[in-house]
């Protein structure tokens, strides 16, 4: 391996790390040689043992991100557990799907603060470690929403614009510290997210047809683009918003 994209002695958190999109970047930093501190408000076993067989160190951090209130423990426990945290990695996210004149103010809520509040005050959790120590990754899982309006996900797309926007202003704010905050936005990608589309054999087929690689994305494609991001490879790129999407937005 490059020694720039090594991730050995680093410590890295990542939410939502039981399934989908977070499991495939934990096992690809573990891949690279960092620690992991599996977040979920699910348990993380599998996550868990699969890095354990990769040889690297990992925990499971319960927590629920509907909240802020975890934010301050996770910081805590994987420093007391792991020895340190050099890499934040906010994937946890849900969707709400509805007419625009029948969202409810629920499912406002409960996407604004698991998709943007808590996304923010990890940063600000993480970020003080990594002020302190004059160094540190942060990633932040966006999306296609980041860049266009879709339809029927109000709260959705407002989340993931605000994650976009949050990304470039902590990098304007952190990076003369050390501190690189970048995102990574996902297109289409074959998680538990996404089955009802895929499911839906019309919209599948009109999905397929408009991204120009032709397949849907696999959570282990965001792997490289994690371990870039996180390594000492990209510590010039700052509020960067990198597109991993079969070149859905360059249609
Ligand atoms: P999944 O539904 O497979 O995974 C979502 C993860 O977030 C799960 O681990 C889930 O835990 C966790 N999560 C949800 N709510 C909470 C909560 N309150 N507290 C803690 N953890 C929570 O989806 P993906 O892997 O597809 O999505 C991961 C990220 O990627 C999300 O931010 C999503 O918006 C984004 N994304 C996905 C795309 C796709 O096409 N799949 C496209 C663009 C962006 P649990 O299992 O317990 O529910």
């Amino acid at each position: 391996m490059n020694a720039m994209f090594d991730l050995t002695g680093k410590v890295a958190v990542v939410t939502g790390a039981n399934t989908g999109i977070g499991q495939a970047i934990a096992l690809a930093l573990a891949e690279a040689g960092a620690d992991i501190a599996a977040v979920g408000r699910s348990p993380c076993d599998e996550t868990v043992a699969a890095v354990q067989a990769l040889g690297r160190k990992a925990v499971f951090v319960a927590a629920d991100l509907s909240s802020i209130a975890p934010v301050g423990d996770i910081v805590e426990q994987t420093v007391a557990e792991l020895g340190g945290l050099d890499i934040l990695v906010n994937n946890a996210g849900i969707i709400r799907r509805a007419d625009s004149v029948d969202f409810t103010e629920a499912d406002w809520d409960a996407v604004i603060d698991t998709n943007l509040k808590s996304v923010f005050f990890l940063c600000q959790a993480a970020g003080k470690h990594m002020i302190r120590q004059g160094r540190g990754k942060i990633i932040n899982i966006a999306s296609m929403l980041t860049f266009q309006g879709g339809i029927r996900v109000p709260s959705y797309t407002a989340s993931k614009s605000g994650v976009g926007g949050l990304t470039k202003l902590l990098a304007n704010e952190w990076s003369a510290k050390g501190v690189n905050v970048n995102a990574i936005a996902p297109g289409y990608i074959a998680t538990n997210n996404t089955t009802a589309l895929r499911d839906d054999e019309d919209r599948n087929a009109a999905i397929l047809a408009r991204i120009p690689a032709a397949r849907w994305g696999k959570p282990s494609d965001l792997g490289g683009a994690a371990v870039f991001l996180a390594s000492s490879a990209s510590d010039y790129v700052d509020g960067h918003i990198l597109a991993v999407d079969g070149g859905w937005l360059a249609r």
